[in-house]
């Protein structure tokens, strides 16, 4: 069980099987990118439980990923990837930088869910680029760009309805995506799904419930994250 990646929020370890990862959960918490730092208590636990069961809620609408199975409180399971060096943003309503970049006010609904993409990349900022990019960097295929959009998009569908029903707003989130070890044509859905990489507010009092609490000082941080996973359980 050799470690083979330490991140900002999780660790990676070899397994027994070679097409499967150990990925372990972290009490770190990072912002703009890497800038900002702390470590709250229960943290990895919380994003865990959130992700694996948001994880085996898509499998079972058809959306594959990398879940294979939960071992710990703070670990689990993963099929190995080459993960594509791109986020996938998706976003329902204006909020972040789509608000800096064009000085709008955070808030207003859209007319229809915005895909971007980004460099993974810390050191340049995780700077946003388009397909053509992508296809010239060559980090991804025209064909890769096209499921990947439609398959975030799919995404998106289930979880704003699947969020609505704890009485939260799905505002924006990003995606990762991963080729199989196994079949490299075969593209999965990676890393996590959590208030990490979420922007999630209560629909009634549009509390933020989300990472932003961390970004902007907010407090409460690892309680609101207790909170998105109690209504989702
Ligand atoms: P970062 O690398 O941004 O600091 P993390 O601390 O979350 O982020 O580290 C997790 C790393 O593991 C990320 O780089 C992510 O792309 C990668 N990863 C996630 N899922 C898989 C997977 N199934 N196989 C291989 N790598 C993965
Ligand atoms: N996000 C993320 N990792 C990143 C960049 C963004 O998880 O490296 C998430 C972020 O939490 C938010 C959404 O993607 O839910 C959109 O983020 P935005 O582009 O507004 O950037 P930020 O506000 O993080 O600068």
């Amino acid at each position: 069980m050799e470690p083979i990646y330490e991140g900002k929020a999780k660790r990676l370890f070899t397994t027994d099987n070679p097409n499967e990862l150990r990925m372990e959960f972290k009490n770190d918490a990072t912002a703009f990118d890497g800038k900002k730092k702390a470590q709250f208590e229960d943290k990895g636990r919380l994003n865990a439980a959130i992700s694996n069961l948001i994880y085996a809620m898509l499998e079972e609408r058809g959306i594959p990923t990398h879940f294979v199975r939960s071992i710990s409180d703070t670990e689990v399971i993963v099929k190995k990837l080459e993960i594509l060096m791109i986020e996938v943003i998706i976003r329902n309503t204006a909020a972040g930088s789509f608000c800096k970049r064009t000085g709008t006010e955070e808030g207003w609904d859209f007319s229809e869910p915005l895909v971007e993409f980004c460099i993974k990349s810390d050191e340049l900022g995780d700077p946003l680029i388009n397909e053509a990019y992508i296809r010239e960097l060559k980090l991804a295929t025209a064909d890769e760009v096209a499921h990947v959009t439609k398959a975030a998009l799919e995404v998106n569908q289930i979880l704003q309805e699947f969020f609505l029903k704890a009485g939260l707003k799905l505002v924006d989130f990003k995606l990762e995506f991963g080729r199989l070890a196994t079949d490299p044509s075969v593209l999965v859905l990676a890393d996590e799904i959590s208030p990490d990489g979420c922007r999630l507010w209560d629909v009634e009092t549009g509390e933020k419930m989300d990472k932003d609490r961390f970004r902007r000082d907010l407090g409460g941080v690892m309680e609101s994250y207790a909170e998105v996973l109690k209504r989702l359980s």
